[in-house]
């Protein structure tokens, strides 16, 4: 059963837009694509295991995806838990393309593709620190403690994995072996330790503990706000700026007619500056002069509000998560 599901990651959503509102000769695009779509290779590598967690008997296996939990002022991440009633499975899912070494004299892992050697931090002293500090916060959240195991998925089923360590084949799996590796486990901790009430409440806490990583893009790559390019952008053709024509949104490229466009638009200066925004902001970001329609627009899409008059901070409503 999933109890958490995996969401589209925020920092890929933030970057997507980062990268619609900056001119393409901005000097961080270069470097702001390649995060992007390291991030997309990792989430892709990360939905891709879905299909054989799938396959897993839905009565007595819990799927949480994507969390961030603090222990001793420090958060940890991990990619896939699963819970049962005997024992607890870290999955830390890599998407690595070409073929990999693990190297256990050095700690790393050496990756070969297209002619090109560079080394990698060795995931297995990633998924050892993230089982201690699970096994940590289990015991101060005060639940009894479970044997916890961790395993390494490499996504791509292309990449080809080396190492004259035998320890490092009970740990890195293919994605296509996880089932079979699951029931043996499953086969070891047979003796159940917690009671379906443990485990929910378990998860209860796990859910509300999560906090997502949510950093602003624009400290992150040192972007101003002068060099964010303004305006509603069309929902048909993704043209920017579109022109507001008696009481429609209008796209001179694709020549469609919108009433709505403008919540896309709020959602991305949700993404871009966070959720709270004043009149003079929504006006300078969607472009438009009227104080007036700018007060609809703001009363008609957000709930919360504070302050009075020109200093009016109103709350956004979309959800970060
Ligand atoms: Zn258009």
């Amino acid at each position: 059963m999933i109890s958490k599901e995996r969401p589209f990651p925020i920092k890929i959503q933030k970057l997507q837009v980062l990268l619609l509102r900056i001119s393409e000769n901005h000097p961080k695009t270069k470097f702001i694509k390649e995060n992007l779509s390291k991030s997309l290779a990792g989430y892709n590598g990360e939905k891709s295991i879905d299909y054989y967690l799938s396959l897993l008997p839905t009565k007595s296996f819990y799927i949480l995806h994507d969390l961030r939990l603090l222990i001793n002022g420090r958060y940890f991440q991990i990619d896939t838990l699963l819970l049962t009633s005997s024992f607890a499975l870290i999955l830390e899912v890599k998407n690595i393309a070409g073929s990999i070494e693990f190297d256990s004299i050095f700690n790393q892992i050496i990756q070969k593709k297209n002619g090109l050697e560079i080394a990698l931090p060795d995931p297995i002293i990633q998924t050892g620190r993230q089982e201690s500090q699970f096994r940590l916060w289990l015991h101060e959240h005060h639940f009894l403690p479970i044997p916890i195991r961790t395993l390494i998925v490499i996504s791509n089923p292309q990449t080809i994995i080396r190492s004259n360590d035998k320890n490092v084949s009970q740990q890195v799996i293919h994605a296509a072996l996880l089932p079979q590796k699951i029931s043996q486990l499953n086969d070891k901790y047979q003796k159940p330790i917690l009671l379906d009430k443990d485990i929910r409440r378990m998860i209860k806490q796990i859910k509300k503990l999560d906090t997502p990583l949510n950093p602003s893009v624009l400290n992150q790559y040192h972007i101003s706000r002068e060099d964010i390019i303004n305006g509603v952008v069309c929902e048909i053709c993704g043209y920017l700026p579109i022109d507001r024509v008696h009481g429609y949104w209008y796209c001179p490229t694709c020549k469609s007619k919108s009433k709505s466009a403008h919540l896309k638009t709020l959602e991305h200066y949700d993404l871009l500056f966070g959720n709270e925004i004043t009149g003079r902001q929504l006006k300078d970001f969607i472009m438009i002069s009227s104080p007036s329609l700018a007060t609809r627009i703001l009363n008609s899409v957000c709930v919360e509000s504070r302050g009075k008059g020109k200093g009016k901070v109103h709350t956004l409503p979309f959800k970060e998560k």
